[in-house]
């Protein structure tokens, strides 16, 4: 498992020289403060997992490409070239197991949510649609201000363009397989 802050620093980075940003208008396109997203490039602060979906809907690109050797191809939770984002804060760890596809237009990750985790995202691009899909434990969903729960086997999509949240009020950790899809912009 590779620390991830190094290459989310270089490739903030390359993006914002990308657009020719100042980090005052990538501050406004993201919603991110300045001196996080200085924090962030100088590899100083590990983003939580909805900064960094602030940051990726700001640029408008996929959050897998801020995963290191992510592979359309597909990969596995144990691979060790692969970079693992962990939130502690939100008790939150994502794998990406399909980075973003072009030409297909998804990704998918794996991700794992501590008991007593809770993870709230603003939303996501316009057009942008979740599918959650349960493997072990209980996740609660947030959608439209109620939650909703979700166990094994279960699977749920919904249009994650709106404020949206995830949390796990059982005692074991909850796992579950998220493919997000982004419509043709
Ligand atoms: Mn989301």
């Amino acid at each position: 498992m590779q620390e991830p802050t190094h290459h989310i620093a270089a490739t903030l980075k390359s993006l914002r020289g990308a657009q020719g940003w100042s980090l005052d208008r990538a501050s406004r396109a993201t919603g991110v403060s300045k001196a996080m997203l200085g924090q962030i490039e100088r590899g100083e602060s590990s983003p939580t997992v909805a900064t960094l979906w602030k940051i990726a809907g700001g640029f408008r690109v996929s959050f897998s490409l801020f995963f290191e050797q992510a592979s359309v191809e597909g990969g596995s939770p144990d691979n060790a070239a692969v970079t693992v984002l962990e939130d502690a804060a939100a008790g939150m760890t994502v794998t990406p197991l399909f980075a973003f596809d072009p030409a297909l237009r998804f990704e998918m990750f794996l991700i794992e949510l501590a008991s007593g985790a809770c993870s709230e995202s603003s939303p996501h691009e316009p057009g942008v649609v979740e599918h959650v899909v349960m493997l072990d434990g209980t996740l609660e969903l947030a959608l439209d201000g109620h939650w909703e729960a979700l166990g094994p086997g279960e699977a749920r999509r919904f249009a994650a363009d709106r404020e949206h949240g995830y949390r796990n009020v059982g005692e074991r950790a909850a796992r579950f397989h998220d493919v997000i899809h982004y419509p043709q912009v």
